[in-house]
């Protein structure tokens, strides 16, 4: 017979338990009473426990659970646009549209001259237009399903097969696959040339009567190099309008602006020249190197961009109003800092920091963590755009070396990230680092905060 009399009531450990986490008391009820069932079984299967393990067991599983809520964290990692971290934050004049229209009505859709029904992005879709130098634009909730929608738009039973170059059959990440993306479309996807060359002929040798589009995809998380080749982007434009085939181009990223004039990294193409290129729509994410809110932007070529939103799958994945707040904000901060250097985007800012300025603030950290159990060193390092977006393209920065002289180094990460807020940094090599280039300098007093709490 087990020995339940070590097992706490639910009631009173949860009532305990409360204070120590900030979460809704039902929330913690039911957590504890699940914590507990399974504490019953394995005492049935001849665990043996006294309440003090099990109690402290149930705490440190609902301080997981309790984390796990989402919050801001400081992103000391160094990598710009990082998709576990919640890729690019929003400037703050977005951020202050968000607030209004979401906490209040808007006319989202209706048009206010006449007292009517209006146009839902209207104007949105004018300035994206504008900034993208093209015929039409619109936006979706993401890029993956901006492609969905735009493959959906384009085929038809009789004429499903969409063309793709070996040498582009991307995985994305998060098990985003354009083979599999292509076929949850209903497209049948027809591949063309090698791994390393696919040439014009390639492509002029796939198509049939039941060619819906040819795809492009950008290769925005790998890179192909040796011996390979590509047709021209004119040259594939020109085939495809010879025979009347739509042209498609996945960009992922899509930095609407020379991100290489910011910071020595590769230079990641523009929608706007590969629009110019001759393809006929072109797809890109809102929040990577664009610096927006999650979004999927599809423009070009008015007709087609008619007929994606024509589609009625269209209606599934339509921004919603907090969305499209935040875009059209990004959108004119673009369009109001043309011929400046750039916009007031965060990734673009963060790109474009001095190393002197990560320098000045590095120096007044290592100063706040005079006294403490730690050496510090202020070192060279890299960045990453990261969020799939141009692999190679490690950069200039500076970190923050912290070797605590009384604990590892994975315990001063852990205790960095139990932080209010939480502190990300990285192990690389044996030493943790804690790079500045992704820290908003309103931050450095907290993460200065953190790191004494974590040393002490
Ligand atoms: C990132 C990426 C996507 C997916 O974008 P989401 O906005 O995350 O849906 C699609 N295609 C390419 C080439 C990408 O780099």
């Amino acid at each position: 017979m087990p020995d339940f009399s070590q097992l706490p009531s639910v009631e009173k450990l949860a009532l305990a338990l409360a204070d120590e986490v900030t979460l809704p008391r039902p929330l913690v009820t039911g957590f504890v009473k699940r914590a507990l069932a399974q504490w019953r079984e394995r005492l049935e299967q001849g665990e043996e426990a006294d309440r003090g393990t099990i109690e402290g067991d149930v705490l440190s599983d609902l301080r997981t659970f309790a984390s796990s809520r989402l919050q801001p964290v400081i992103n000391a990692t160094g990598v710009l646009i990082h998709t576990n971290l919640g890729r690019s934050p929003l400037g703050q004049r977005a951020a202050n549209a968000l607030g209004e229209v979401a906490t209040g009505y808007s006319n989202l859709e209706f048009n206010l001259l006449d007292g009517k029904r209006g146009r839902r992005a209207g104007y949105l879709e004018t300035a994206l237009a504008v900034l993208l130098e093209t015929e039409a634009a619109t936006a979706v909730n993401n890029c993956a399903a901006a492609l969905v929608l735009t493959l959906r738009t384009l085929i038809s039973p009789e004429k499903n097969e969409v063309i793709v170059s070996r040498g582009e059959l991307v995985e994305i990440g998060g098990g985003f696959r354009i083979p599999e993306v292509l076929e949850s479309s209903g497209a049948r996807l027809v591949e063309v040339g090698a791994t390393n060359k696919t040439h014009l002929k390639d492509y002029a040798g796939a198509l049939t009567e039941r060619t819906a589009l040819i795809l492009k995809v950008h290769r925005s998380n790998f890179y192909l190099e040796g011996f390979t080749a590509e047709p021209a982007p004119s040259e594939l434009a020109a085939l495809a309008r010879e025979h009347g085939i739509p042209l498609v181009e996945d960009l992922g990223s899509g930095a609407v602006m020379n991100t290489d004039d910011l910071a020595p990294i590769d230079h990641e193409p523009t929608p706007q020249e590969v629009l110019r290129n001759g393809i006929d729509l072109v797809i890109f994410s809102g929040d990577k190197l664009l610096g927006g809110p999650q979004a999927g932007i599809i423009a070009g070529c008015s007709a087609l961009v008619a007929r994606v939103k024509g589609e009625p799958f269209f209606r599934a994945v339509r921004c919603d109003k907090l969305i499209l707040t935040v875009l059209q904000e990004c959108i004119d901060d673009y369009l109001r800092s043309r011929g400046e250097e750039r916009p007031d985007i965060p990734v673009l800012n963060f790109l474009a920091l001095p190393l002197d300025d990560l320098q000045s603030r590095a120096e007044a950290v290592v100063t706040e963590l005079d006294g403490l159990p730690v050496r510090t060193a202020i070192v060279e390092t890299t960045s990453q755009t990261g969020g799939g977006t141009m692999p190679r393209a490690g950069f200039p920065s500076l970190a923050l070396e912290i070797t605590p002289t009384g604990m590892g180094l994975e315990k001063l990460a852990g205790r960095l990230r139990s932080a209010d807020p939480a502190v990300i940094g990285y192990v690389h090599e044996d030493k943790f680092l804690l790079n500045l280039r992704t820290v908003f300098p309103s931050q450095d007093k907290a993460l200065a905060n953190a790191l004494r709490k974590a040393l002490q």
